[in-house]
């Protein structure tokens, strides 16, 4: 018989995330007054930007969400299975290659199509009857959605179209930098794309695009990271509580004379005697390689004992360091912890001390941590 982990196993587990569901659900509360009077929708992509889809999609309905957006079919699939009937799920990436409408229409959702060739193969389908699509100018990405209004009126006056859809949307390339000339440019061709279609509902805005002073929110706004407790408006204070807290336990403490290295090709060398503590999760759990000061950059931060203490050297795959040398001897013992990021250490401060973004570490986040979720029940 296969040998089952026991709890005092899993208490044991060295990485640990604690997900704070209230203030995910908070976080929305807070999106949808911005929003207001249009609607917030939740973005719940990459198993709800890496925190669980499964405990993600039902605390936002319970907040009030009645749209959600995935990125792929098989995502739409999963949060079909979490969400009410009355749930409204776009998928982002459209008809996907290989897929058919009716694996959408199965389950009631709505592809967000970019294309003609897309338009055509769903208003000649059935699906619709269960579900419209919604359609994507692109107006800046050059990824995904329909490259200009005049290929998007010409593929929407094909018999049939119109009533197979029911939201028009583009996405912002900048919208995290206020002053980007790109943002009001955008706007001006969502603008005209809107007089074209004045049937449709619109969205927008990301989270950072809710903050916009234009406050391009329209019908729906589609937030994502911002819900997650990650800073929409970089450089200013973060108006979303944190979600997500990591630790992670001190295996070792050790001296190093000056000159030194640590980790993998001798990248970081002490300056000075120094005091490193080995802490148990490394890239192989999501930490970006690169979290560590070299003798060419400085790194992110670590909390320990109430101080920040710098990441050294290359992380490992699974293991990293931090200089506890400030810190006073008998504060930093092994099972002692670290915290990446959370109430005490922020998020966007870590990732961008990196080299990464926030986004990126959230959705990153490993399958060895041991979860925690704080109900949102009140
Ligand atoms: C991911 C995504 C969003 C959400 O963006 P955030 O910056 O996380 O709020 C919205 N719209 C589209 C098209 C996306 O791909």
């Amino acid at each position: 018989m296969e040998k089952r982990l026991h709890v005092t196993d899993l208490d044991r587990t060295p990485g640990r995330l604690t997900i704070d569901l209230r203030a995910l659900a908070d976080n929305w509360r807070a999106l949808a007054r911005r929003a207001a009077p249009g609607q917030c929708a939740a973005v719940v992509k990459a198993n709800a930007y890496g925190i669980g889809l499964e405990q993600a999609a039902p605390t936002l309905w319970a907040a009030g969400a009645r749209a959600f957006f995935v990125a792929q079919l098989d995502e739409g699939v999963a949060a079909r299975r979490l969400l009410p009937d009355e749930a409204e799920i776009y998928v982002l990436n459209g008809l996907e290659t290989g897929t058919d409408p009716a694996d959408y229409a199965a389950h009631r959702l709505k592809p967000v199509i970019g294309s003609a060739g897309e338009l055509e193969r769903w208003s000649d389908s059935e699906a619709h009857g269960a579900s419209p699509c919604a359609i994507h100018l692109d107006t800046g990405m050059s990824r995904l959605g329909f490259e200009s209004l005049p290929a998007l009126r010409k593929a929407m006056e094909r018999r049939g179209a119109t009533r197979a859809v029911d939201l028009l949307m583009s996405h912002f390339v900048s919208s995290e930098i206020p002053s980007d000339p790109i943002n009001a440019a955008q706007i001006a061709q969502f603008e005209d794309a809107r007089a074209a279609f004045p049937h449709l509902r619109a969205s927008l805005a990301n989270s950072s695009g809710v903050f916009l002073p234009d406050r391009p929110i329209y019908d729906l706004a589609r937030p994502g990271y911002a819900l997650y407790g990650g800073n929409p408006t970089p450089g200013e204070a973060n108006p979303m509580l944190p979600v997500v807290t990591l630790t992670v336990a001190i295996q070792q403490t050790r001296w190093v004379e000056a000159g030194a290295t640590c980790g993998y090709n001798g990248q970081w060398t002490a300056k000075r005697r120094n005091r490193l503590a080995t802490l148990l999760a490394g890239y192989a759990d999501g930490l970006p390689r690169g979290a560590g000061a070299t003798d060419a950059k400085e790194g992110a931060e670590v909390v320990i004992a109430g101080r920040r203490c710098p990441l050294v050297g290359r992380v490992s795959m699974d293991l990293c360091v931090a200089d506890v040398t400030d810190l006073p001897e008998d504060a930093v013992k092994p099972g002692d912890r670290a915290e990446f990021f959370g109430a005490a250490a922020n998020l966007d401060d870590f990732a961008q001390r990196s080299g990464t973004i926030g986004y990126q570490v959230l959705s990153s986040l490993g399958a060895r941590y041991r979860r925690e979720y704080v109900p949102s029940v009140r």
